[in-house]
């Protein structure tokens, strides 16, 4: 793609690789080859590099870890923004966590038992990111992560950022909002109540044991 270098330029701290094949990003090891693959692990530049896309008239998506997507061998025609990292971004203030969407969900349950959090130890060993797990609202064992969300904050697709509240994600079953308007998690905030540790570590050991 023309336009691979001019990104690569403008954003020296991005990964920005022309010609990779999807399944390289996806769980199934499936996905032909897209134009051009940006791996965005934090959320600092992300706002930047979608009105950088926008402005370009680049079609772009927005993906995590590719745990829930399966992509044809023929490919996708347009730009792979990656927002997903092995480096949690969390802060915790009293019960209230902000995470980052590009953060691991069971980094984020493994994170939050850590620090007497409760209750999200559902989202332990649920592949993908927090922000492809808010934007299809993932859950296990009859909970789901928009239950704890009270605030986002959300990218639009011509770069612009804004706050939400959780109402306005409209939740329902394995789907929100963000679903329809191709809207960006950058990051959600939780209020989390102070539990005993030890609960919710065994109740983490029972569930890794239970998916395995
Ligand atoms: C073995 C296995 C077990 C699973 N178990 C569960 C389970 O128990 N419960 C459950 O709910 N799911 C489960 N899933 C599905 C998957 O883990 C979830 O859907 C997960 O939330 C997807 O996150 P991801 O980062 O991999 O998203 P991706 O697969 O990368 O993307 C999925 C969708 O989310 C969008 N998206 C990604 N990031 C963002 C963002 N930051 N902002 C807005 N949209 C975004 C993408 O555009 C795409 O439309 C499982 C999958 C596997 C492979």
């Amino acid at each position: 793609m023309e336009c691979a270098s001019e990104i690569q330029t403008l954003f020296p701290e991005l990964r920005v690789q022309a010609g990779r094949r999807l399944s390289e990003c996806t769980t199934f090891r499936v996905g032909g080859p897209c134009p051009l693959l940006i791996d965005a692990p934090s959320a600092g530049s992300l706002p930047a590099l979608i009105k950088a896309l926008h402005e370009r008239n680049l079609a772009f998506l927005v993906i995590g870890q590719g745990s829930n997507l399966v992509i044809s061998d023929e490919g996708l025609d347009c730009v792979i923004v990656r927002f997903c990292s092995e480096k949690p971004e969390i802060q915790t203030d009293a019960g209230r966590v902000t995470v980052s969407g590009s953060t691991l969900l069971d980094d984020f349950a493994r994170i939050t038992v850590g620090n007497n959090l409760g209750d999200l130890t559902f989202c332990t060993g649920i592949p993908g990111t927090v922000g492809g797990g808010v934007a299809g609202n993932a859950g296990a064992f009859g909970r789901q992560i928009g239950d704890h969300l009270i605030s986002a904050e959300i990218l639009a697709p011509d770069g612009s950022v804004r706050s939400v509240h959780s109402e306005e994600l409209e939740f329902s079953y394995r789907h929100s909002r963000l679903k329809e308007t191709g809207e960006i998690l950058l990051s959600a905030t939780f209020e989390l109540p102070m539990l005993e540790k030890n609960e919710l570590q065994a109740e983490r050991e029972r569930i890794l044991q239970f998916r395995k």
